[in-house]
């Protein structure tokens, strides 16, 4: 599917904007946003803003997404763990990049429908998990890379322990929706490492049990 002259707009912004790195920039190209974003928002899909999705949840902001896939530092043979499925639209992106993508999501609702978009764009890399994200995914671990799209007060022990050695973690930290900072974890040797990179906004990760619907 060619890009838009929207999408394209919106990915010069992110350009001007200071991201560059060239295949999340592809990626971005590669999956068009109008299809994760309700139909009432369908013309602000290349907005550079979070938008409402189904369940009170939302799609992040392109910025913070290609922001958040540029970090990760995803390379073509890495297995990577998604937590907060919403859309699927960060999945999506993720697919191009890597070799397969796990991602989990506690609402069935919007697993299904985001399991039907990556259908619809013919992407087969990516696994939709209904769970708890605290809890990462056992049978898949060790993990290259994980990324978390919703905030937590502190890093899940479950995900810390899933992750590679040698392997990155980003994740929104905070208690509240007003002290949030992106954070990247990276372990070596056994050995973690924060570095803050960006004040954010996402809605929390929520502990336990997965709603059913
Ligand atoms: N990455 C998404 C946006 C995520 S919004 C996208 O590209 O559209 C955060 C999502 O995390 C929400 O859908 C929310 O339901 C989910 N979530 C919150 N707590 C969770 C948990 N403990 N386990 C799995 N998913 C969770």
């Amino acid at each position: 599917m060619a890009a838009s002259h929207d999408q394209l707009g919106l990915i010069m912004q992110l350009r001007r904007r200071g991201l560059h790195d060239t295949h999340v920039l592809r990626a971005m190209e590669l999956v068009p946003r109008e299809l994760f974003v309700d139909k009432a928002f369908v013309d602000c899909a290349y907005s550079d803003t979070a938008l409402p999705i189904d369940c009170g949840q939302t799609i992040s902001q392109p910025y913070v997404v290609a922001f958040m896939t540029e970090k990760l530092a995803v390379e073509k043979h890495h297995k990577v763990l998604e937590i907060g499925t919403g859309s699927g639209y960060q999945a999506a992106i993720l697919s191009h990049l890597c070799r397969r993508v796990y991602t989990i999501e506690r609402y069935r609702e919007l697993q299904k429908a985001a399991e039907k978009r990556l259908q619809k764009l013919r992407i087969t890399n990516v696994t939709t998990i209904i769970g708890d994200g605290w809890l990462g995914w056992p049978p898949q671990a060790p993990f290259e890379r994980i990324i978390v799209t919703a905030a937590a007060p502190e890093p899940p022990a479950a995900l810390l322990e899933q992750l590679a050695d040698g392997g990155r973690m980003i994740i929104p930290l905070g208690e509240t929706r007003e002290t949030q900072a992106l954070v990247q974890i990276d372990k070596d040797d056994g050995q973690i490492e924060h570095t803050e990179l960006l004040p954010v906004r996402f809605v929390p990760l929520v502990r336990g049990r997965v709603k059913r619907r």
